[in-house]
């Protein structure tokens, strides 16, 4: 779109250029204008078919201030309360009425306001051109075409979800019905439906009531807008047991997230089973720029972030990314001719609505009653629901979106939380602006990969320990098979040297040495039993101590009981053959004679 030009400052210069901004966006059907304060500069930006483009920089700073009390006197706001603050005002505008509603919200640069445009005198768009893929109609078709129950119309705030509903009732309007249509803000007159426009503070007991006046009319088909109390709830589920046909819209994710999110609300899951017909949840992705799109490498893709989806990119050629410029880049292809005369150097134009129709069927029944809002997609998409995320691939297939978008459309389940948990931080986060919300994914996104890299670590870790438990029991058994193999080695080494010792022993026990020559032999056989004796207990052997002790039946073997006065009974009175130990280990009993309590007295 072409930028609003600031012109020479007549009566009043900010009523003027204020008034110049509105009508501009509002001639080119702008659905948002920003008014940003910057540190030294007023920044001005507008939303035109869901992209975000700067209308005028660097307005200097003495302007912020007129210009945002100005706004704020428009639609009535206090120009001093710092709080955020909502108001609304009309415009004339040669295209029917056209309301706009500012938004305040303060910054450390003073107040940012964001200005929702709505046209009460829109085209109308039929619903088969609002969704022209046939094998998403026609479900949705038949759902709306239900005579009694109740349709949720699921989708992120601002996104399009009214634009459903409207298109819906213009298609169900016929002369013998009566349609109610309830709203907090203003949507656009479709003939042959009244509409009840209710202040944007109404409360839910306000909106509860106005719901119920209306079922005394005995409406067929009714829409009640968001559904985002249990009042409003409660007078929904009433309507459908009087036979209503009712719409309503959802804030949630997905169609699971919108049933777990009203029965988090306190409406009981079976009466909301029974009154629910069909869920229609939708999802708008930013369309890539024909003109000037770029091949997308799919070895760069991030496609883990899919989860379990398999997405198989064999053909390369029909990938595409964005080609989208900063302000710098745009000024220099402006001057050179080069700049896209489609997308203005975005990289996108417009977008592409995609919608999971849900049909509530008996085999939904208990993952309803009883399961979170994922196992309800899933439970969904196995009885034939088609993904956002299928949806969305087909679209990066055909080359009409980036993976950037894919990505959009496969939340994780703590992705979802952590957003959850921000809106309820932020309330006053503006849902539709998707520069923010792409930076709040993509803050998410890394968060996400983050945390998976840290479990991952601790599982290494984790790994890592056990490994190093199991290697030093592993070591201990070595230590300790070493050490029973060594003691068994010794054993056998010491028996061995002991059975050598004892031949020893028995050839010098059998010398009567008469001679001189004989009494140097036994010395010598006494020496030699001596140094073996020695080398045995080297290697840890130990005589065993037997005369004069108490008999131990695991070092002793009893020879002959000896009948004595002399030794108390039990005592070892003499040792006839050496005994040996090991460690812990008996390498041989010691025979000897032990002494019993003599009977003769
Ligand atoms: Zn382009």
């Amino acid at each position: 779109m072409t930028q609003i030009q600031s012109t020479s400052p007549e009566d009043n210069p900010i009523i003027n250029l204020v008034d110049r901004i509105l009508a501009k966006a509002i001639e080119d059907r702008a659905s948002h204008l920003y008014f940003e304060p910057q540190d030294r500069s007023l920044q001005i930006r507008v939303r035109h078919n869901g992209l975000l483009q700067t209308a005028l920089q660097n307005m200097p700073h003495h302007t912020i201030v007129p210009t945002i009390d100005r706004l704020k006197a428009l639609a009535q706001i206090h120009p001093e309360r710092p709080a955020p603050q909502t108001g609304t005002f009309d415009r004339p505008s040669k295209i029917g009425r056209v309301q706009i509603a500012i938004t305040t919200l303060p910054t450390q640069f003073g107040d940012t306001i964001t200005a929702k445009i709505t046209y009460t005198q829109r085209p109308q768009i039929a619903l088969h051109q609002l969704i022209p893929d046939r094998q998403v109609f026609e479900p949705i078709s038949r759902i709306i075409h239900s005579h009694r129950g109740l349709i949720l119309i699921v989708g992120a705030r601002d996104s399009g979800t009214s634009a459903i509903v409207d298109a819906s009732l213009a298609e169900l309007q016929q002369a013998d019905r009566k349609i109610y249509a309830i709203d907090r803000q203003l949507t656009a007159d479709i003939p042959g439906i009244d509409r009840i426009l209710l202040p944007a503070a109404a409360d839910a007991q306000t909106i509860a009531r106005t719901i119920d006046t209306c079922l005394h009319q005995q409406p067929d088909i009714l829409a009640i807008g968001a559904i985002d109390s249990l009042p409003v709830a409660q007078t929904a589920l009433q309507a459908v047991a009087q036979g209503c046909l009712v719409f309503a819209t959802i804030a949630a994710a997905t169609a699971g997230e919108a049933i777990s999110n009203l029965i988090a609300l306190g409406v009981p899951a079976a009466q909301l089973y029974t009154a629910t017909i069909g869920i229609i949840a939708q999802k708008s992705l930013k369309q890539l720029c024909n003109d000037c799109r770029l091949p997308q490498e799919p070895d760069r893709l991030p496609l883990a972030q899919l989860g379990n989806t398999i997405l198989s990119l064999t053909d390369r050629s029909s990938y595409y990314r964005a080609h989208t410029l900063d302000p710098i880049a745009i000024e220099r292809a402006k001057q050179s001719g080069k700049l896209c005369s489609q997308c203005q150097g975005s990289g996108y134009r417009g977008e592409i609505g995609i919608y999971e129709v849900l049909t509530i069927v008996d085999r939904l029944k208990p993952t309803i009653l009883h399961g979170d809002a994922e196992s309800i997609d899933l439970a969904a998409q196995e009885t034939g629901m088609r993904s956002f995320l299928d949806l969305a691939i087909d679209l990066f297939r055909q080359g009409k979106i980036a993976f950037s978008e894919v990505q959009r459309c496969a939340p994780p389940k703590t992705l979802l939380q952590d957003r959850l948990a921000n809106a309820q931080t932020y309330p006053d986060a503006e849902a539709s602006d998707l520069d923010r919300a792409e930076s709040l994914e993509a803050a998410l996104y890394w968060k996400q990969q983050a945390l998976q890299a840290k479990s991952e670590c601790e599982q290494l870790l984790a790994e890592l320990e056990h490994y190093q438990q199991e290697t030093d029991e592993f070591e201990q058994r070595i230590k300790q098979s070493r050490s029973q193999v060594e003691q068994r080695t010794r054993a056998e080494i010491a028996l061995h040297l002991l059975s050598v010792v004892d031949v020893i022993e028995l050839a010098r026990t059998s010398i009567k040495p008469q001679t001189d020559r004989e009494a140097a032999i036994q010395k010598g056989y006494s020496m030699l039993e001596n140094k073996m004796l020695s080398s045995i207990k080297e290697i840890g052997v130990r005589v065993t101590e037997s005369k004069g002790r108490k008999f131990e039946a695991h070092l002793h073997e009893v020879i002959k009981e000896v009948s004595t006065h002399e030794h108390p009974a039990g005592t070892v009175i003499d040792e006839l053959k050496r005994g040996y130990t090991l460690g812990d280990r008996v390498l041989r009993l010691a025979q000897v004679n032990v002494a019993v309590a003599s009977t003769y007295n």
